[in-house]
């Protein structure tokens, strides 16, 4: 059966088989899924914030500044947006605009504001069905994934960007599908890829090198392979329950 790996699909199923059963695979959930599916606060503010820059970097050059910035954010947002978005109060809905304002400031007056934009998301704030890309990788094997920008170097190479809002990640497997997904779409090399992380003001920029490359594949295809075969499902029972659509549904909720 055809296999479509994403980040956010290996990342499911490295933290907890039971929960990837549950999102991908349960007929039974599939039928109640969008009501299951909880709006939470901190990924909200996330995909505000990712909005907010791709529609900045639409702007022409000479309109990009912190004022238009902080217009954009306000646009997207359309706050206040209440409980139906995961903010439990008022207060705290204006606690995490705050932040978001605070990481687009960081970003405005740190980052370049006028690169060589090569490709950015098209589909409107909160939409990013069109924005997915799938490529082959294997037999009965696809990778996907939404790159959030591709900006291109002066020597006509790619550097892949990667808008970070929450913690830090420990390694890049993430980056290196999209240098897969960007060297087949766009035919060109990737020389460069960053992530970075608007809270902390970190962005480490990575050359992939062909073992880089060779050992992700390795990777991806190892975790593929475990998931054809997988079984059991079992959970995994971890901090990262207390963010699970599925916990009602968990045999090892107690
Ligand atoms: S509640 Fe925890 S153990 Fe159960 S499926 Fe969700 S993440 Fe896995």
């Amino acid at each position: 059966m055809l296999l479509t790996l994403s980040p956010s699909k290996i990342g499911t199923f490295l933290n907890c088989k039971k929960q990837y059963y549950f999102e991908y695979l349960d007929p039974e959930i599939a039928k109640i899924k969008k009501q299951l599916k909880k709006k939470r606060a901190e990924m909200e503010m996330g995909s505000f914030v990712h909005d907010s820059l791709t529609l900045f970097f639409k702007t022409p050059p000479e309109q990009r500044n912190w004022v238009k910035m902080t217009e954009i954010l306000k646009q997207v947002w359309q706050g206040p947006r209440g409980e139906s978005y995961g903010f439990e109060t008022l207060e705290q809905e204006r606690k995490f605009y705050a932040q978001a304002l605070e990481m687009l400031k960081w970003f405005v007056k740190n980052e370049n504001i006028n690169p060589d934009i090569f490709a950015l998301p098209v589909s409107p704030p909160g939409k990013s069905f069109d924005d997915y890309l799938v490529i082959p990788f294997g037999e009965d094997l696809e990778l996907g994934g939404k790159i959030d920008r591709v900006d291109k170097l002066t020597n006509g190479n790619l550097e892949i960007i990667d808008y970070k809002t929450g913690k830090e990640k420990d390694d890049n497997l993430q980056l290196l599908i999209y240098v897969f997904l960007a060297e087949k779409i766009f035919e060109k090399r990737v020389e460069k890829v960053r992530y970075i992380y608007l809270k902390s003001g970190n962005s480490p920029a990575v050359a992939p090198q062909i073992t880089d490359k060779q050992n992700a594949k390795e990777k991806i295809l190892d975790i593929a392979n475990q998931i054809q075969n997988e079984k059991e499902w079992a959970p995994h029972v971890s901090k990262l329950c207390d963010y699970c659509d599925y916990i009602a549904f968990c045999p090892a909720k107690k």
